[in-house]
């Protein structure tokens, strides 16, 4: 890639620029409270208001969620990898949206961006997509 291309933005189109600092600070504690609350409740309640049947909801809903981002937002709807009636669509894009990971259009445009540029500038999830002029602000100081 020129620098003359470099200076233009990305080849590929996105819904955003980068993740703002207070979505990564709602998405952290998103991810964090969850498990400690989980962990206190087993702790604290358990054989009172805290079974066996609780913790396998849990691990349900924990693979279940799983798929809906590998199988949904990622196999079927990023790569349209195979094909599926609405209703199973549907379930896809709700599993996926209940894993915390932004919309899902905003998933599929990420990733198929970073499939186009992968381990060049403009990739989201590599380093490489810092220009060196800007490393400052997109590889983590933001
Ligand atoms: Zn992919």
């Amino acid at each position: 890639m020129t620098e003359q291309a470099l200076d233009k933005g990305p080849l590929v189109a996105t819904v955003r620029s980068g993740t703002s600092r207070i979505s990564q600070i709602v998405t952290l504690v998103a991810v964090i409270v969850p498990p400690l609350g989980i962990v206190s409740a087993m702790g604290l309640l358990w054989g009172v208001a805290f079974r066996w049947a609780d913790l396998l909801l849990l691990a349900g809903f924990y693979v279940a969620c799983a798929f809906g981002t590998t199988i949904g937002f990622h196999r079927y709807f990023t790569h349209r990898g195979f094909t599926a009636r609405k209703p199973v669509e549907a379930m896809l894009a709700i599993l996926g949206c209940m894993t915390v990971q932004g919309p899902l259009t905003q998933w599929v445009t990420d990733h198929r961006k970073h499939h186009a540029l992968s381990d060049q500038p403009g990739d989201s999830t590599t380093i490489a997509s810092c220009a060196p002029s800007t490393a400052s602000t997109c590889c983590g100081s933001r």
